[in-house]
């Protein structure tokens, strides 16, 4: 019987005890061993549990063959009686102090699953074990070696560890469905608000949208639209019926405008075209033919023109409104102001006259104080007479009843007369006439003059005595060009646009104690647009105006 097969362990132990050949072993001379040691080797080398034995004062280690496993492929089951220390090194900072604990203090001491890594299978593995380390004595009762029982618990610990991971991993599942779980309950809240909000925008809706409705038809607007691409115009009932047209049938774009008086085609349609072409918006009034016969309407229309993704224009929306009942009221207006104008003028004239007469008749009988009062007496009456002529301009141009009698005429010369006129009357201003041009143009002259002098006795009202006026005249973009300065009051941007509409006058503190009714220069505008002029104004609040107008100089 060989040492080897003591060192395999288990059921050897007869030989051990009884005839076994020591010399060959590594463990010295068993035979020489006290009892008590043989015997606990016997025990350790017949257990099936795991165990072993550290031995003496070197710590020899003894283990048995149910340990074996444990230790992998290690190729250490031949160091079986080596020292502790050579046979672990890589533990055994860990082990020793447990042993020496044992050994000294006698008390046998128990562990659960402590990780001691080992080498086997060709590396360092973490190998978790459980063990119980009890001393065993020698005969004189001393604690010579310390009895290890063990097993190893890395599967357990794994399988342990991965359930605790996949516990902690699953509560943090957990938590985080809950988490969802809340953020869902709080969305589902929100979208419940919103869709109760949304009713209540869907039915404020649909009220405003009513009310718009009912608005539109009180206020008698009619919608419509144009799709360009097709050219085709969709109308509403009521404005079909302006028409002359039958219910839901489709006009082309060409047929609106041949439904409409020969007279506003052309203005319409250029004002719509330029709207088209960059993409604008526009407001036309023009006054139609119905196609069914009936008489004449007059439609104010405006609309917006949308253009595509790629800005090519493709849809005009807009209102459309029959406004006769409001041209005939105005016509009325008119036909009153002209009747009234007219029959004042007569009793004008006389009043002028006699005044001329009682003038003529005081100064002769130097009858100072009457003089005195008859001129200014003349001074109302004129100014009376201009008023009057005003509305009667006003009315006799709404009933298109203005003609503009053309004739050639040079510019520099009309300029010229204005100056003598103007002169020798205002002397409350310093009025600079600046050298003119020749420029000769196709208008009627006495209405281009009244223009003229229209801007200065506006610039005479409208700017303080001692201030100066100046009046040029010049050749511009192949137009005659008159302008007219002062350093007087000055307009707001926001009325500069709406200072040539009929009856607009600048609101403000100022404009009381200046007698007007905005007239004037819508006379003056209508005037320069029959002679297909451009009239238009430059102006700063408190540091004055120019106005201008120009109309084409002919050969
Ligand atoms: P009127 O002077 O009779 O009111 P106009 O049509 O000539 O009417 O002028 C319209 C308005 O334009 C005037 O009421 C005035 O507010 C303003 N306006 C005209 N000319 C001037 C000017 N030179 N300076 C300041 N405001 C002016």
């Amino acid at each position: 019987m060989s040492s080897s097969n003591f060192l395999s362990g288990g059921g050897e132990l007869g030989a051990v005890t009884r005839s076994h050949n020591w010399s060959d072993s590594v463990l010295g001379a068993p035979e020489s061993w006290p009892q008590s040691l043989r015997t606990t080797l016997s025990i350790i080398l017949n257990s099936k549990f795991p165990m072993f034995l550290f031995w003496g004062p070197d710590l020899i280690c003894f283990y048995n063959d149910a340990y074996r496993p444990s230790l992998g492929n290690t190729g250490k089951h031949p160091a079986v009686g080596k020292k502790g220390a050579d046979l672990w090194p890589e533990i055994w900072g860990s082990i020793k102090p447990v042993i020496d604990n044992v050994l000294n203090g006698g008390e046998a001491t128990f562990s659960e699953d402590q990780l001691l890594p080992i080498y086997r299978n060709g590396k360092l593995d973490d190998v978790y074990w459980t063990f119980s380390y009890s001393p065993v004595f020698d005969e004189s009762g001393t604690p010579a070696g310390v009895f290890v029982t063990c097993t190893e618990t890395t599967e357990k610990v794994l399988i342990a560890k991965s359930l605790t991971e996949s516990l902690s991993l699953q509560q943090a599942q957990n938590e985080e469905l809950a988490t969802i779980n809340e953020e869902l309950t709080v969305t589902n809240e929100e979208l419940n608000e919103s869709r109760d909000e949304l009713s209540v925008s869907n039915d404020n809706l649909e009220k405003l949208s009513n009310n718009i409705s009912q608005a539109i038809n009180v206020a008698k607007i009619d919608l419509w639209s144009a799709d360009l691409s097709t050219g085709l115009i969709s109308l509403s009932n009521r404005s079909m019926d302006n028409h002359g047209l039958d219910t839901g049938e489709i006009i082309s774009y060409e047929q609106s405008l041949q439904l409409m008086d020969p007279e506003y085609r052309n203005a319409v349609d250029t004002v719509i075209q330029a709207a088209i072409s960059n993409l604008g918006n526009f407001v036309v009034e023009y006054r139609i033919i119905p196609q069914n016969g009936e008489k004449p309407r007059w439609i104010r229309s405006s609309g917006q023109v949308y253009g595509d993704s790629e800005g090519k224009p493709f849809r005009i929306s807009g209102l459309m409104m029959d406004i006769t009942e409001q041209k005939d009221e105005n016509q009325r207006k008119n036909d009153f102001i002209g009747m009234v104008s007219h029959e004042l003028k007569t009793p004008l004239t006389s009043l002028s006259a006699y005044i001329q007469m009682l003038l003529a008749k005081a100064k002769k009988e130097e009858d100072g104080f009457a003089a005195n009062a008859l001129e200014k007496a003349k001074k109302q009456v004129g100014k009376m007479t201009t008023i009057i002529n005003g509305f009667l301009n006003v009315s006799r141009l709404e009933a298109g009843k203005i003609h503009i009698n053309h004739q050639r005429f040079d510019m520099k010369e009309l300029v010229r007369e204005v100056e003598e006129e103007v002169v020798p009357v205002n002397t409350s201003h310093h009025i600079i006439f600046h050298p003119v041009l020749t420029t000769w143009v196709n208008g009627d002259r006495d209405k281009i003059g009244q223009v003229i002098t229209n801007f200065i006795s506006n610039a005479l009202k409208y700017s303080a005595p001692g201030t100066t006026i100046q009046i040029s005249c010049f050749a511009a973009d192949n137009a005659s060009q008159v302008s007219v300065r002062d350093e007087g009051m000055g307009i707001a941007d926001k009325d500069l646009g709406k200072l040539f509409d009929r009856y607009y006058r600048v609101e403000g503190h100022q404009m009381h104690t200046v007698a007007g009714f905005g007239i004037g220069l819508y006379l003056c505008s209508e005037i320069i647009e029959r002679h297909s002029g451009k009239i238009w104004v430059e102006s700063t609040v408190g540091k004055g105006s120019t106005f201008h107008f120009s109309i084409p100089i002919v050969d």
